[in-house]
């Protein structure tokens, strides 16, 4: 049975093209990219030739482009580095609904002695921008701000943050991984200092990824050895992955339109699809500012983790925002930021499409997810509650 795949936040297929331009360089050009000899040399042209189409996805300049191991080290590498360049500041700005690569890093932070805002969501995922400026400080080292939220596709207002934070003199950077490739995104008109972004979530590979640094903009890298990257980021190039992201972000501007249409409307249909057919399901989300291929969808009184285990057994693969963990349920902490009722937070999916989707697809959805929907309803304990349940019944 093929999978219907509705899960491209999570991760994406590699596009067969991307896979093409990979492949030679896991088998015969293997050469060091910093050899002296022609067989080295010859690589690092190609790498040179990945970090210009990244470069020209973003209207940024090759040499903003540092290569890292994906989303996760580009998003240490940004904030770390603002810290060490600036160390009398010991104040961060961040969002509750970060990533847990950024939240998790706050964390930790928090524990060295580190003073962390947490910026609050209302009930569509949004900021309120006034709250933003009064959080800045004279000893704030760091804004972080997501670009585009990988659970709701929620798109924050990543101009009018940067304007507030930039007249300040602040450095921002921004975790942008779910937006590059779906969005526009132009740096040149986009003052921020730091951008983050990843070869899986755009059909590349992963294990791969990239940091944008600005012309100008303090530095101090976060892995130390060889010289690779300018000193920016030691370690032997991923040369066959570096070539495959480069590919990844030229086949996304291409197919930005694709995206922003085809993609769009499959996800449109869905969605109104399902809340046609469906009872008591709202979207969850800023449904005007966001991803083209996101939708979060809550139902009542049933869980998320059944609806996936059901849609699975009809080869639907999508994800749920809630988490049945050690015996209690915790509906996704973005959800909880944006006041979700637990009736209903408990039962949210996210379904996340792609180029790779088909209409066809999407038909198979809209059949098959209304029964099971009602089937789970007639079974579910909580279906004459109100309020959320009190342990975990999943198990
Ligand atoms: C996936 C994701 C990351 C992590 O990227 P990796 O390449 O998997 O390390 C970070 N931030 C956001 C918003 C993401 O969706």
């Amino acid at each position: 049975m093929n999978t219907i795949y509705l899960d491209n936040n999570a991760t994406t297929k590699i596009d067969p093209l991307v896979l093409k331009e990979m492949m030679p360089f896991l088998t015969d050009y293997y050469g060091n990219p910093s050899s002296m000899h022609k067989f080295g040399g010859q690589v690092s042209s190609d790498i040179a030739k990945a970090r210009h189409n990244l470069a020209s996805l973003l209207n940024a300049h090759p040499d903003e482009i540092i290569f890292t191991a994906g989303g996760t080290e580009s998003d240490n590498t940004a904030i770390y580095s603002a810290l060490e360049a600036q160390p009398e500041k010991k104040h961060l700005i961040t969002t509750r609904v970060e990533h847990p690569a950024i939240l998790n890093v706050c964390h930790h932070l928090e524990e060295r002695g580190y003073e962390v805002t947490y910026l609050n969501v209302d009930e569509k995922g949004q900021l309120d921008l006034e709250e933003l400026r009064g959080a800045l400080r004279p000893d704030t080292a760091l804004v972080t701000i997501m670009y585009a939220n990988s659970e709701t596709g929620v798109i924050f207002p990543m101009h009018e943050i940067a304007k507030i934070v930039k007249e300040r003199g602040i450095m921002l950077h921004t975790d942008a991984v779910q937006a590059v490739g779906k969005i526009t995104i132009d740096l040149e008109k986009l003052p921020v200092d730091y951008l983050s972004l990843s070869g899986h979530k755009i059909h590349g590979p992963k294990g791969i990824g990239a940091l944008f640094v600005r012309k100008g903009v303090s530095f101090r890298p976060h892995l130390r050895g060889g010289h690779q990257e300018h000193g920016r980021r030691a370690g032997t190039e991923n040369t066959a992955a570096i070539v495959g992201i480069g590919k990844a972000a030229e086949l996304a501007q291409i197919n930005m339109e694709i995206e922003n249409t085809g993609v769009k409307h499959m996800r449109d249909t869905l969605e109104k699809g399902l809340l046609k057919t469906i009872p008591d399901a709202i979207i969850n989300g800023d449904t005007e500012n966001r991803l083209p291929n996101t939708t979060n969808i809550s139902f009542k009184h049933v869980e998320g983790e059944a609806i996936l285990l059901m849609m699975d057994g009809h080869g639907i693969a999508a994800s749920s925002g809630s988490a049945c963990t050690s015996g209690s349920l915790e509906p996704s902490h973005v959800l909880r930021a944006m006041g979700v009722p637990f009736t209903f937070a408990h039962g949210s999916i996210r379904f996340s499409l792609s180029r790779f989707n088909s209409d066809d697809e999407i038909k198979v959805v809209l059949k098959e997810l209304p029964p099971i929907i009602k089937r789970l309803r007639e079974i579910s304990p909580y279906k004459n509650e109100e309020s959320a349940p009190r342990s975990c019944s999943c198990k």
